[in-house]
């Protein structure tokens, strides 16, 4: 069977966070489709099609990554990729609580796509791209929030 991940999300700006838990999940998976949510396009910090780059250009090296965006329902995007999985990190117990709440509407949806969750390094517990954000607008340096050569293309829109 073809065990194929979704791992959706905003990554308004991409983080360490995420990339720790997307490579984490490469040798549990057959595939793992990297999908940006474009729900909340109008309010998002950085363009789509930038996070789209970014998100290419950390894993381009890596065969079992593929990076899309998709709108409408998580769950509906996984029938359409035919991927059995839903795959998300958990830092607190209040992601936790979030999670649990879509993961569990998930299923009753669509019984047959497990929701699939890793808990995140203890050094990114603390790591959102919402501070991220905040550092950015005030002019702070993220590259040790984000993923390598992601800082230097920040600055550059900046
Ligand atoms: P959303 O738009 O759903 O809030 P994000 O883009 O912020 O999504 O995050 C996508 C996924 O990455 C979520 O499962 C979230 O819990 C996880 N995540 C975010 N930050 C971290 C982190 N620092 N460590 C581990 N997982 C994280």
């Amino acid at each position: 069977m073809n065990r194929t991940a979704v791992f959706p999300g905003s990554f308004d700006p991409v983080t360490r966070g995420h990339e720790s838990i997307i490579r984490r999940a490469v040798p549990l998976f057959d595939k793992v489709i990297v999908a940006i949510g474009g729900n909340a396009e109008k309010n998002s910090f950085f363009p789509l099609d930038i996070r789209v780059e970014w998100l290419r250009k950390i894993f381009n090296r890596e065969p079992k990554i593929e990076i899309t965006t998709y709108s409408g329902l998580t769950v509906d995007f996984c029938k359409e990729a035919n991927a059995g999985y839903i795959l998300r990190g958990l830092r607190t117990a209040a992601d936790f609580e979030f999670e649990r709440g879509i993961g569990q509407m998930n299923r009753l949806m669509v019984p047959d796509i497990e929701t699939v969750f890793l808990l995140c390094e203890p050094e990114y517990a603390s790591l959102s791209s919402s501070i991220v954000r905040d550092i950015i607008r005030n002019g702070g340096d993220v590259k040790q929030f984000v993923p390598k050569g992601i800082a230097v293309e920040i600055r550059k829109r900046g």
